[in-house]
């Protein structure tokens, strides 16, 4: 059965459907920080306890309207993601009131994965204890290097006695499925200083490993100083080299490479994220959080003041909904389930491979060596790997 619900009078326009037995991801966008980190985008505020406190009654807010509109109490939640910002930023109080009200009022599966994103500076022992009894059974530090000279240029957040301290502390206190980010193509960074970063974090033998490459997004002090001169982009040749050495030492460590950027010990995938990557529904709750509810897209005003005021008068702070064509939709889904390393299987793709211009683009980036068939799937080759935004281009 599929309920469609139309939300309050103010906002008839929005048709949002959901199966209510298939699983649900939920993501909690928290967004404070102490600073902003110079590479960093997102939306957020800088921490001020007024704003936090303001922030937890309207996130409150917005999850007992989505339940009453949505009727989540049927709908099976098999993920919740906090993210931000920096979610370890509330008190382990708020968030275990945040967690009480989510498992009171959805259906929350008892096997659900429940992350939180953790800064390292801001756990203690007793905080991380708390945490486990909150609910959480994932954590993840966003490190990004353990070279106290880069983490200077990042914004100076971490740094690396404090990032060694919490990891030791999660695992001490009982997490046993912790992420680690990490980051390539730093300022100042060489293949000397991102091998030790490698080693010192494998040393940790974290569950799971994410890898990106840093990208300089407009609006972020990398950006200004890029314009500036200040800031110079390494060359390809030396991310790439960053890129498939981090692939190799994290594979001869038995992690399992499973999506682009993204490796993990086996069974330890995140579950949350593949939830994006091949095409799941999930809700995003808090401002600027994204949603993809069966053909519908949208997201919340990326401002907390009107987040704030939306929800006080019973409003979903919705922006930019979009409701999607099916085949507009499935495309969608293989673009990025092409993102999992081991693809999308053939029947799918050819449910629109048949009647669209993927006819005659799939054969030509196969041509090209960038997409293969392999085991009843479409996958990205190795080389693909390099030009997976250009083949999203393609086929978007
Ligand atoms: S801690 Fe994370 S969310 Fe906060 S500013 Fe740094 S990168 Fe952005």
């Amino acid at each position: 059965m599929v309920p469609t619900h139309t939300l309050n009078p103010s906002h008839s326009i929005y048709q949002i459907a959901h199966p209510s037995d298939s699983p649900l991801g939920l993501y909690l966008h928290v967004p404070f920080c102490l600073a902003r980190c110079h590479f960093c985008s997102f939306y957020l505020q800088v921490y001020r306890t007024e704003n936090v406190q303001k922030y937890v009654m309207a996130l409150e807010g917005e999850i007992q309207l989505y339940a009453d509109l949505l009727q989540l109490q049927a709908t099976p939640i098999a993920t919740i993601y906090f993210g931000g910002g920096t979610p370890t930023i509330l008190t382990a109080d708020q968030l275990s009131r945040i967690g009480n009200l989510i498992r009171s009022t959805y259906h929350v599966i008892p096997e659900a994965e429940i992350t939180i994103e953790a800064h390292p500076a801001s756990v203690t022992s007793s905080y991380l204890h708390q945490l486990l009894e909150a609910g959480f059974n994932r954590i993840s530090f966003g490190i990004q290097s353990t070279s106290d000279s880069e983490l200077i240029q990042l914004g100076g957040r971490n740094q690396t006695t404090q990032i060694a301290m919490a990891i030791t502390q999660a695992q001490a206190a009982g997490f046993s499925n912790i992420n680690i980010d990490v980051m390539y193509g730093l300022p100042g960074q060489t293949l000397e200083t991102w091998t030790s970063t490698l080693h010192d974090i494998l040393a940790f033998s974290p569950q799971h490993i994410s890898c990106y490459a840093l990208t300089i997004e407009e609006g972020t002090r990398f950006a200004i100083d890029q314009r500036r001169g200040k800031f110079k982009e390494h060359d390809g040749d030396i991310q790439v080299a960053m890129e498939e050495f981090a692939c190799n030492a994290f594979t001869t460590a038995g992690y399992q490479h499973y999506e682009l950027s993204n490796f993990s010990q086996p069974g330890f995938q995140c579950r949350h994220n593949m939830q994006y990557w091949q095409g799941g529904s999930y809700l995003g709750l808090g401002p600027s959080a994204q949603s993809c509810l069966g053909l519908t897209r949208f997201g919340n005003v990326a401002d907390l003041d009107r987040y704030c005021e939306e929800i006080e008068s019973q409003s979903l702070p919705i922006r930019n909904y979009e409701l999607l064509e099916r085949e507009q939709a499935l495309r969608e889904s293989i673009v990025l389930g092409l993102r999992m390393i081991q693809g999308v299987p053939l029947d799918l793709v050819n449910t629109i491979h048949a009647c669209s211009d993927w006819q005659i683009l799939v054969p030509q980036l196969i041509e090209n060596g960038l997409l293969e068939q392999a085991s009843g799937h479409l996958r990205l080759t190795t080389r693909g790997h390099r030009f997976a935004d250009t083949v999203a281009v393609t086929l978007w």
